[in-house]
């Protein structure tokens, strides 16, 4: 079977507190692009063997991989025997705060709910999946969402509109869990998140730009400036909008005009590793 693995983008990233294990209360919203992993899956009857593959020189192909724990979290509830080969053709950038590895576990759950024939709905894949990463829950939807709590609350909204979208990443890698320990949460400016969530549901534009926003961006863009620096060129070069995705380093940019888009993108290869044009799903 061959499953899309869509990115995911923050529209909007906010987080209250951090709960008694460390990790961040979320507030977020996010969005799926056309910009994807190819996930095969394939299962082997009775092999009990577990494989995983990428066409990327750098990702771990053991338990390190994510799609290889969503294998493991079905075969160990569910107790099956097959053995699983997964092959993973990379598009998404890695570790560029645009949720690839997630992306590939989720694609991963929804193929063997389909393959083991086990009929488990979007929802209770969502909550299995959780354990992974905590945007593992939002790619078993790739809707336009409201993410919150640790990641497993997902309440679907409207679809973002389909404004051509720029994505740049800069040839830097960012650590999540290094900005993660770094957020001070007497210094966030909090968004307005209802107010996002009331633009999309309403397809009000000025309302939905005007509230987007990613509270980790100043944390990020401290400690790599050129990022800041990207968004900024985005901006001049007539972006509507333009934000860090996720930790970073991923900047995106929405433009109302296809070809306002395509010169952005043309403007930003000189300057930017790796540039995409996409789409919001
Ligand atoms: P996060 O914010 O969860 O750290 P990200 O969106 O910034 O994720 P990913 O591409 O998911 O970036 O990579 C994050 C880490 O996950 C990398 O260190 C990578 O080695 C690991 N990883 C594990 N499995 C995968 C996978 N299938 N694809 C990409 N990265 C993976």
């Amino acid at each position: 079977m061959l499953e899309k693995a869509p990115a995911k983008i923050n529209l909007g990233l906010d987080t209250s507190l951090r709960y008694p294990d460390g990790s961040p209360k979320w507030d977020m919203v996010m969005t799926s692009v056309d910009l994807a992993d190819y996930v095969s899956v394939q299962t082997v009857p009775n092999s009990n063997k577990v494989s995983v593959a990428t066409d990327s020189g750098f990702l771990p192909n053991d338990q390190r991989n994510l799609a290889y724990q969503a294998i493991h979290i079905l075969k160990s509830r569910f107790h099956q025997t097959d053995g699983v080969t997964v092959k993973i053709k990379k598009q998404i950038p890695v570790a560029a705060g645009l949720g690839g590895g997630s992306a590939d576990a989720a694609a991963v759950l929804r193929a063997l709910n389909q393959m083991w024939s086990l009929g488990l709905t979007l929802e209770e894949l969502a909550k299995i999946s959780l354990t992974i990463d905590s945007d593992v829950p939002y790619c078993i939807y790739n809707q336009t969402a409201r993410v919150t709590g640790h990641g497993e609350h997902i309440e679907l909204l409207n679809s973002f509109p389909h404004y051509p979208i720029v994505i740049a990443k800069p040839k830097l890698s960012v650590s999540t869990p290094v900005i993660l320990r770094q957020i001070d949460y007497d210094k966030l400016d909090h968004l307005e998140i209802d107010q996002l969530v009331d633009g999309l549901n309403q397809q009000n534009e000025r309302k939905m730009f005007a509230s987007m926003g990613n509270v980790l961006e100043p944390i990020t863009t401290e400690v790599y400036p050129e990022i800041k620096a990207l968004k900024q060129k985005m901006l001049d070069l007539g972006a509507d909008v333009a934000q860090m995705s996720g930790t970073g380093p991923s900047v995106f940019a929405i433009c109302r005009k296809l070809s306002r888009a395509k010169r952005l993108q043309n403007s930003l290869r000189g300057f930017c590793h790796e540039v995409y044009l996409v789409r919001a799903l």
